[in-house]
C-alpha cells in the first residue's frame, strides 16, 4: 500500500483508542477526532504531565483518562493507536494486540493524515537522529522547505496537525514505529546500520532486525533505498529488497558515496565533496552519517545532481552545528575535555564512541542492563582509555564483563560522586567521556536529563 488510506477510513471502523498521552499520543488524538473518529485515549501513568494532557483533551470533547486504562474500551475499538514510548509489555498494549482491532503507531496515523508529502526515512540502530538532522539541514540548504519528525522529537502528528505542509519530511523512524506503520513508503529510505540493541524489549535480534527492515515493506522497482555498505548484516537483509540500492562506505571506492582515507575526502556521486577537516563532527561513523545524509538528499532532489547543487551540500556540512548529547564536547577545565554521549545508549554505540578518542579517557560506564554483554567494548576501551568507572544498576554486570580485561573501577549510583571520581583520576591531556551503554531509567527521566546532569557538573567547581 504505498497510497496510505485516508484518515477518515479509521474513523469508519468505529471507536480509535490511543494509548499514551505524551506529545505523540496527544497530537494522534487530535488528529484523529478531527478527521470523525470517536477517540478514547489513556494512560497508566500519573504524573502531571498525563494529567494535564487528559484535561486538555476533555476540554476539547474528546474522552480522554490518566492514571489507567478502560480495557474493555480498548478491546472493543476497531483501532487503536500506540505512541512510541509505550513498551510492547504494556497491558493495555496486548490486551489491544489480543482482540482484533487494527493496532497502528502515531506515525501511521501522521502518514496518512500527509498523503503526497515527501520525505526521506531513517532507521538503523545508531546515527538515526544524526542523520535525520542532517538530511533536514541539507534539504533546507538546497531551498525547500523541510521538517525533521518521529523519533527525533516532534511527534509526526504535531506537522500534520500544522496549517502548512512542509515541502519535505526528515522522519526518523524506531524499530517499535516501523512494526506498526503498514503505509511506510519514503521517497528514499535509509539504513545506517544494524546491531545489536533493545533486547530488554525484543524476544531476540531477528524479531528487532525484522522491524527495522520493514521501513522498505512497500518498496516497489522505483524506489531508492540508501544503505551502508560496510554493513554486512544491512547488505545481507536488503539484497533482496526492490529498488535501486544506493551505498555509502568508508572503504569501498566503488559506492556511490564514500571517504577516500588517503586523500581525506569525502566524495559523491563519482566527484569530491567535502575535507574531512571542514566536517565538523567528531568520529568516523559521523563521516559515515554525513555520506548516508548527502547520499539520500543527492537521490531525493535529481535535478540538484549537478556541481553547484554538490557545492551547496558541501558548504551546508560544514556548517553544521551537531546534535546535543551525541559526542557533544561541553568543554575543557584543567586541560581535561568532558565529552557527553548520552545518547550512547547501547554497546555498538558506546565503542564507535570510544574510537573517536584522540586523548586517553576515561569512561563512564552504566545506567539500567539492556542486555547486551559489555564484552563488545573490551578492544576499544584497550585502544583508548584508560580506565572504566562503572556505576548505576549495571555496575556488577559491567565490572562482571570487564574487569578481566581491562582497568574497572566500581562505583555507586550517585552521578556528583562518578564525576567527582572522575576528575580526581583525570590528567590535563586526557578526556571524560560519557558513553553509558545503557539506558538512563535507573537514574534519570531520560538520556537528555543525563547528559544534562554531566554538563552541569563538569562544568561547575
Ligand atoms: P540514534 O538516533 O540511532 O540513537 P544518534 O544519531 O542519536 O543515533 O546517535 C546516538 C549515538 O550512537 C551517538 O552518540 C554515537 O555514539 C552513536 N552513533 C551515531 N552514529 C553512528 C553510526 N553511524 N554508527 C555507529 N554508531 C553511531
Amino acid at each position: 500500500m504505498s497510497t496510505p488510506a485516508p484518515l477518515d477510513a479509521l474513523a469508519a471502523r468505529g471507536a480509535v483508542a490511543v494509548i499514551g498521552l505524551g506529545r505523540s499520543g496527544v497530537s494522534a488524538a487530535r488528529l484523529l477526532a478531527r478527521a470523525g473518529a470517536r477517540v478514547y485515549a489513556s494512560d497508566a501513568g500519573t504524573g502531571p504531565a498525563v494529567a494535564e494532557a487528559a484535561a486538555q483533551l476533555t476540554a476539547e470533547g474528546i474522552v480522554a483518562e490518566a492514571g489507567g486504562h478502560d480495557l474493555a474500551r480498548i478491546t472493543a475499538a476497531g483501532t487503536v493507536v500506540v505512541s512510541p514510548g509505550v513498551p510492547p509489555t504494556a497491558p493495555a498494549l496486548l490486551a489491544a494486540r489480543a482482540g482484533d482491532a487494527a493496532v497502528l503507531s502515531e506515525i501511521e496515523v501522521a502518514l496518512r493524515a500527509l498523503p503526497g508529502v515527501p520525505y526521506i526515512g531513517v532507521t538503523g540502530t545508531n546515527g538515526k537522529t544524526t542523520v535525520t538532522a542532517l538530511v533536514g539541514h541539507l534539504l533546507r540548504a538546497l531551498g525547500h522547505e523541510t521538517v525533521e519528525a518521529g523519533n527525533i522529537g516532534t511527534p509526526l502528528s504535531e506537522v500534520a496537525l500544522g496549517a502548512r505542509r512542509p515541502a519535505w519530511m526528515a522522519v526518523e523512524l524506531s524499530s517499535f514505529q516501523l512494526h506498526d506503520s503498514p503505509s511506510v513508503a519514503p521517497t528514499v529510505a535509509v539504513l545506517t546500520n544494524l546491531a545489536p540493541d533493545h533486547l530488554d524489549r525484543y524476544a531476540g535480534l531477528e524479531e528487532y532486525y525484522a522491524d527495522k527492515m520493514l521501513l522498505f515493506r512497500n518498496a516497489t522497482p522505483a524506489s531508492i533505498r540508501v544503505v551502508n555498505g560496510d554493513d554486512a548484516e544491512v547488505t545481507r537483509r536488503t539484497a533482496k529488497v526492490p529498488g535501486q540500492a544506493r551505498r555509502f562506505s568508508l572503504i569501498d571506492r566503488t559506492a556511490d558515496a564514500w571517504y577516500d582515507a588517503d586523500a581525506q575526502m569525502l566524495t559523491l556521486g563519482g566527484s569530491a565533496l567535502l575535507e574531512r577537516a571542514l566536517l565538523p563532527l567528531l568520529g568516523a561513523h559521523n563521516v559515515a552519517n554525513a555520506l548516508a545524509a548527502a547520499l539520500a538528499v543527492w537521490h531525493a532532489l535529481p535535478a540538484d545532481q549537478t556541481t553547484t547543487g554538490r557545492a551547496r551540500i558541501a558548504a551546508a556540512l560544514r556548517g553544521f552545528k551537531g546534535i546535543a548529547h551525541r559526542l557533544e564536547p561541553v568543554g575543557e577545565r584543567d586541560g581535561v575535555l568532558w565529552v557527553n554521549d548520552s545518547k550512547a545508549t547501547n554497546v555498538g554505540a558506546a565503542r564507535v564512541a570510544l574510537e573517536s578518542m584522540t586523548r586517553p579517557t576515561i569512561l563512564l560506564l552504566g545506567g539500567r542492563h539492556k542486555g547486551e554483554p559489555y564484552t563488545g567494548l573490551v578492544d576499544a576501551i584497550r585502544g583508548h582509555a584508560k580506565m572504566v568507572l562503572a556505576y548505576g544498576e549495571s555496575a556488577p554486570k559491567v565490572v562482571k564483563d570487564l574487569a578481566p580485561h581491562v582497568a574497572v573501577e566500581r562505583l555507586g549510583s550517585s552521578f556528583e560522586q562518578v564525576i567527582a571520581r572522575a576528575r580526581e583520576i583525570a590528567v590535563p591531556g586526557d578526556a571524560v567521556l560519557l558513553a553509558p551503554a545503557c539506558s538512563s531509567y535507573d537514574m534519570f527521566t531520560n538520556y537528555e536529563e543525563r547528559g544534562a546532569a554531566f554538563r552541569r557538573l563538569a562544568l561547575g567547581a
